[in-house]
């Protein structure tokens, strides 16, 4: 069993700037991460440097950073995290499928966010992905996800990566946000403590103006078309609630479209560690219950970051940075003046930052429309291909928590376990049974977190 005083759950900007601070303070730390680098989604390093975009400034400087702290931190890239067992003890696989127990003093899940796709009619088809897919290809390989490409959802995150496509050569025919544009026009009011954040909002619309890309506020993709493949797309406007206007649906010919609609924190491993959660819809969903040091209701349990609800790159590397030094204060490492000022300095830093977040937070709130577009031959888990309506049965028969859904319908016994269908599958059951998606709850989880091969379980003696 390997012994380091702080295990870290994930490398993007939260897990290096907890490891980074803890490592100051003289504890040894290890980092596990499933990618092949350092750098979690935003900080993501290419694996063809020649082709794709130069790595992130910032990201640079927290993999510096790292580099200069080896003697304390050590690095797991390529491992995944699959299990957390007695308290600390965290399971985690190789790539050689080797798979070890890391026992710690103190743990900090760093895991990040997946993206939210709500489904509609022909979402399944191929040339249909999210905007984070499209934009690993252009980063990491230097890849076009397509020729004529449109966007839809919500948030600044489209147009981030429709600035990304068009600077990899990408014909973007049009962004799609289901928001409002007054509502966006009113932002501004509540970025005037973080002016560099409107700028790289103001430079995005800028480009795609002077790329002539039209960004159409108040319209959503009620569906998308082809036999085989995507072929065109039918959006339409929508009122406040998102419910589309089905007298003025347009149609438009593209070969990919990426849809978005936000993130959703990766709360399992907090959930698997028995943290205490609660539903927070205007940060992703359900996320842990954190005091003011980011200590979950487990001791010795951090979480920082996306995995603890989405408030994007510079607020989870603040959060990164009080999730170490609260580890270390945690472990005795640090004094409590030392520890209080540190915590001060940085609850400032993240005050700064919350006014525009929350203020994004409620323009791209779901909106119950976007539950309109899911008819009974929709399918809504793609795992187990199970359509809306043969849910909607079992929902009517009884079965309106996560585990009897997924007995009898077989929705989220995937090898995704829920993650990805359940955010907007809960949704609809809360809807059907005019309840919360609170009473719903979110999916049960277990070892393992995602598949892993029976050989990687193996003892080291019967392999080979
Ligand atoms: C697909 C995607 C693309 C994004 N692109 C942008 C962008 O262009 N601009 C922008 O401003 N923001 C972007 N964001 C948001 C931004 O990346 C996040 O706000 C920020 O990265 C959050 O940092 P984090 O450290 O909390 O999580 P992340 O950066 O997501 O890092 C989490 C890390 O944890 C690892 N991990 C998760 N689970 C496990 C496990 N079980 N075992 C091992 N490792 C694990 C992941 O591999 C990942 O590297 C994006 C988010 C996503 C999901």
């Amino acid at each position: 069993m390997n012994h380091s005083s702080i295990v870290i759950i994930g490398g993007g900007p939260a897990g290096m700037s907890a490891a980074i601070a803890a490592a100051k303070q003289g504890l040894s730390c290890t980092i596990v991460d499933e990618g092949f680098a350092l750098g979690g989604q935003i900080y993501r390093k290419p694996t063809n440097p020649e082709r794709a975009p130069i790595p992130h400034p910032r990201g640079e400087q927290l993999r510096t950073e790292i580099a200069k702290l080896t003697q304390y931190i050590e690095i797991r890239n390529g491992h995944s995290a699959w299990g957390i067992f007695d308290g600390l003890r965290v399971a985690v696989t190789s790539p050689d499928e080797h798979t070890e127990l890391l026992q710690s003093q103190a743990l900090i899940l760093a895991p990040g966010a997946h993206e939210l796709v709500p489904p509609f009619p022909g979402w399944t088809l191929p040339g249909v992905m999210t905007p984070g897919a499209a934009q690993s290809l252009i980063k990491t390989m230097g890849v076009a996800p397509g020729k004529r490409v449109m966007l839809a959802g919500t948030g600044p995150f489209l147009l981030a990566v429709a600035c990304q496509l068009i600077d990899a050569g990408v014909h973007v025919v049009s962004v799609l946000e289901a928001s409002s544009r007054p509502a966006w026009l009113r932002l501004p009011l509540h970025g005037f403590r973080t002016p560099e954040i409107l700028v790289e909002g103001f430079l995005y619309l800028n480009k795609l103006h002077q790329s002539g890309v039209p960004v159409r506020y108040g319209r959503i993709v009620v569906s998308a078309q082809g036999e085989s493949e995507l072929n065109a797309v039918q959006h339409a406007p929508v009122n406040a609630e998102w419910f589309p206007d089905n007298n003025c649906i347009e149609t438009e010919r593209v070969d990919t479209l990426l849809v978005g609609y936000g993130f959703v924190p990766r709360n399992q491993l907090a959930q698997m560690a028995e943290c205490k959660l609660e539903f927070c819809p205007e940060v992703g969903g359900w996320i842990p219950i954190r005091d003011r040091n980011l200590s979950t209701s487990v001791a010795g349990i951090f979480a920082a970051g996306d995995g603890a609800g989405v408030t994007g790159s510079l607020a989870a590397a603040h959060e990164g940075k009080l999730a170490g030094i609260s580890a270390a204060f945690f472990l005795g490492a640090v004094d409590e003046a030392t520890f209080t000022a540190a915590r001060d300095s940085i609850e400032q830093k993240l005050s700064r930052l919350m006014p525009l977040r929350r203020a994004l937070d409620k323009i791209s709130t779901l909106q119950p429309g976007l539950m309109s577009l899911v008819r009974d031959d929709t399918l809504v888990c793609r795992c187990e291909e199970v359509t809306w309506g043969e849910a909607r049965e079992a929902v009517c028969a009884g079965s309106t928590t996560y585990r009897s859904l997924k007995i009898t319908s077989r929705a989220g016994m995937g090898a995704c376990q829920g993650r990805f269908c359940w955010p907007f599958l809960s949704r609809l059951v809360a809807a059907e049974e005019k309840c919360s998606v609170t009473d719903i709850g979110p999916p049960s989880v277990r070892p393992p977190l995602g598949p892993i091969t029976l050989g990687s379980l193996a003892p080291e003696s019967l392999k080979n």
